[in-house]
């Protein structure tokens, strides 16, 4: 089985109800490759799921960006997997560095929040990245691993997840990995995964890049043998993001 190339659209928290629509008129205008070449997912804020899944084009997906670990009850402010499963909703982001360090959610929260949504149906981009300073300290590989065991003590089967490496140096700051720091981190987390999953989840398992992808860069990036596709925030809001949809083939 190929790793079919993926291309997610991270949009934050971003837009309004007239932004919103001018985006997916943007999306279903754009000539992109079909489905059995390239899966694109959109993730707009919560609020927004219902008008962009009932809006989008029907060759692409959509996603929350985030879910809660339970059904229901006393937690005030939390969307459940069950909620987007009931909207239709299929895929969901879990653990961006965002929340990881924003929110403070920790390896083993993300961990269970992945295990949680597959329980539930949903299909989970999980995200991973080291920040500069553990870069620097030449920690990346055992960060990103330590992020990624914690999603494997929890998961037995990976069909449904798509691993985002995205360092965190790189997000929203235009300072991009180079093809080749991107291709090293994916290469060793393929490796990883090999070691402590199994050969077949890391042939497998799509491990997109994220962190300053756009138009210009995306072609060089997607050539590596391990990039199997992007996780895009900025440029995923602009007609770019049609552009990098095309990097698939
Ligand atoms: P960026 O964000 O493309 O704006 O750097 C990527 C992400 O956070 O998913």
């Amino acid at each position: 089985m190929g790793r079919k190339f993926f291309v997610g659209g991270n949009w934050k928290c971003n837009g309004t109800t007239e932004e919103v629509k001018k985006i997916v008129e943007m999306l279903n205008a754009g000539k992109t490759p079909s489905t059995d070449v390239v899966e694109v997912v959109v993730s707009p804020p919560y609020v927004f799921l219902p008008l962009v899944k009932s809006s989008l084009r029907s060759d692409f997906q959509v996603a929350a960006q985030n879910c809660w670990v339970k059904n229901g009850g006393a937690f005030t402010g939390e969307v459940s997997a069950e909620m987007l499963v009931d909207l239709g909703i299929p895929w969901v982001i879990i653990g961006h560095s965002e929340r990881r360090l924003l929110l403070n959610e920790s390896n083993e929260f993300v961990g269970d929040k992945v295990a949680y949504a597959l329980s539930k149906g949903l299909k989970v981009i999980a995200c991973v990245g080291e920040t500069l300073e553990q870069r620097e300290a030449g920690s990346t590989i055992e960060v990103v691993a330590a992020q990624t065991k914690a999603i494997a003590d929890r998961v037995k089967d990976w069909t449904n997840v798509v691993i985002a490496y995205e360092p965190v140096w790189a997000i929203g700051t235009g300072k991009v990995a180079t093809p080749d720091q991107a291709q090293e981190v994916h290469s060793e987390l393929r490796k990883w995964l090999q070691n402590n999953v199994s050969a077949e989840v890391a042939a497998n398992t799509r491990i997109l890049y994220g962190g300053s992808v756009n138009g210009a860069n995306c072609k060089e990036l997607a050539a590596k043998p391990d990039i199997d596709g992007f996780l895009v925030g900025g440029a995923s809001l602009k007609p770019e993001f049609i552009d990098i949809i095309n990097s698939a083939t």
